[in-house]
């Protein structure tokens, strides 16, 4: 599809960056499952590996069918181009690889996905980067934060676990100001509900994992670049500012504009780190992406029943969602995803950490598993599994507190869903 300015959000995540394959014609996008492409001659060989000439080389580095599904998040984000990849832990190393080196630093929301608060924590360390956590409620501590050493600031749209919304307006007002791209990481809200690039973000991070495949399929992440960062008004990003010498001198930034992020990402991050999405894995998202709004307008309903009706219960101490008329985000929610936050919130029971972990067990229609953005209910003891490399105060701050259950609401039928709560609860 070549004009794709006119079309709204629907028609866009069904047909952006597809097209009917030009040697067969065929409607759904081919699995080109390929290692390597024929080049025409030696002089066109040459031409793309000196990136002259945009081709397929090797499907490390580039897949027609990874590549359309690049094309589709990028336009759904809003952005100039993406770069998709193994998986959305490897989406925050690459988003970060082009901006950081050693002795450099990200200042991060406390309020992250649990993984992602280890990997910043502990390993990113082995590289010689290193992150500070901050309250991104606490503007001030944002400013405060941010040194001579800092080179992005970090944080998700719609938090996992704690139903928190990020203040992204505010957030990349400090990020600009202070010269520094934004990251965005917008797994749980989706293009859908939240575009970052529109509240100022720099570069919006997915895990395609989640919402985005939607049925708990396949591995993969996306970064999707806005093309608006001048990454030459400083010093501090040579990656994309400074002659290249991998590539005989070539500066990104110069030769590519607003797609240096994006070029760097194939040319060096793809490269050289390889963490490369699969066609098979890009084929199976494709197909999830096509039915995106449908199935986050259904994931947003229902989190609303459960929610209030969890509200209610008497074992339930509180619920944490966005969503919700009670929720202290519900007026910033309004501002930054007015669709909706999302299928995925938390509560907390009276009873503490025992009774979480018994209502983990009791449940039947839900399924108690690791993961979110599932089409199923999914249900979590956040303290007891994803955040429990953290310590009690880190769990806390980043909203998986050991009394809090967390619930990825999928599009079943409520009542059901409700019914299966309502016989677990009763076990306690
Ligand atoms: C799952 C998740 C990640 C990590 O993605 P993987 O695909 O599991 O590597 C990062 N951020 C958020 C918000 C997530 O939910």
């Amino acid at each position: 599809m070549s004009d794709t300015a006119q079309y709204g959000f629907d028609t866009l995540q069904v047909h952006a960056g597809a097209r009917p394959d030009p040697a067969t014609g065929a409607r759904q996008t081919p699995i080109y499952q390929t290692t390597a492409y024929v080049f025409r001659d030696a002089d066109h060989a040459a031409a793309l590996f000196n990136l002259q000439e945009v081709g397929y080389i090797y499907s490390r580095l580039t897949n027609p069918t990874v590549a359309v599904l690049a094309e589709r998040i990028a336009t759904l984000e809003g952005g100039v181009g993406a770069v998709c990849c193994s998986s959305g832990h490897a989406a925050q190393i690459m988003a970060l690889f082009p901006l950081m080196a050693p002795g450099r630093n990200v200042v991060a929301s406390t309020r992250l996905y649990g993984g992602t608060v280890t990997q910043f924590s502990q390993t990113i360390k082995r590289f010689g980067w290193s992150a500070k956590f901050v309250d991104f409620d606490d503007l001030d501590a944002v400013r405060a934060a941010i040194d001579e050493d800092t080179r992005a600031v970090f944080c998700e749209a719609v938090a996992n676990p704690g139903g928190y919304v990020t203040d992204l307006d505010a957030i990349a007002g400090i990020a600009d100001a202070a010269g520094l791209p934004l990251i965005v990481d917008n797994t749980s809200a989706t293009p859908y509900l939240c575009r970052p690039i529109e509240h100022g973000a720099t570069l919006v991070v997915h895990s395609t994992t989640k919402y985005l495949t939607g049925n708990g399929t396949v591995m993969g992440g996306a970064i999707v670049d806005s093309g608006k960062f001048d990454w030459s008004a400083s010093d501090k990003f040579p990656s994309l500012s400074a002659p290249e010498p991998a590539y005989h001198g070539l500066t990104f930034h110069e030769t590519f504009g607003p797609l240096a992020f994006t070029f760097h990402g194939i040319a060096i991050g793809l490269r050289d780190l390889g963490m490369t999405m699969n066609p098979q894995a890009a084929h199976y998202t494709l197909m999830g992406i096509e039915t995106l709004s449908l199935r986050m307008q259904r994931h947003c309903e229902n989190a609303v029943t459960v929610a209030s009706w969890l509200e209610t219960h008497p074992k339930v101490a509180a619920v944490t969602y966005a969503g919700l008329p009670s929720s202290p985000y519900a007026d910033r929610a309004a501002r930054i995803c007015p669709k909706g936050t999302g299928g995925l919130f938390t509560f907390a029971l009276k009873g503490g950490y025992d009774a979480c972990v018994k209502l983990v067990g009791a449940v039947e229609l839900f399924s108690h598993v690791a993961n979110l953005g599932d089409t199923r209910s999914l249900i979590i003891h956040s303290a007891s599994t994803t955040h429990r490399q953290l310590t009690e105060e880190q769990q806390i701050a980043a909203g998986a507190a050991p009394n809090v259950v967390r619930v990825s609401i999928g599009i079943e039928d409520a009542r059901d869903l409700i019914a299966d709560l309502e016989q677990a609860l009763a076990q306690l």
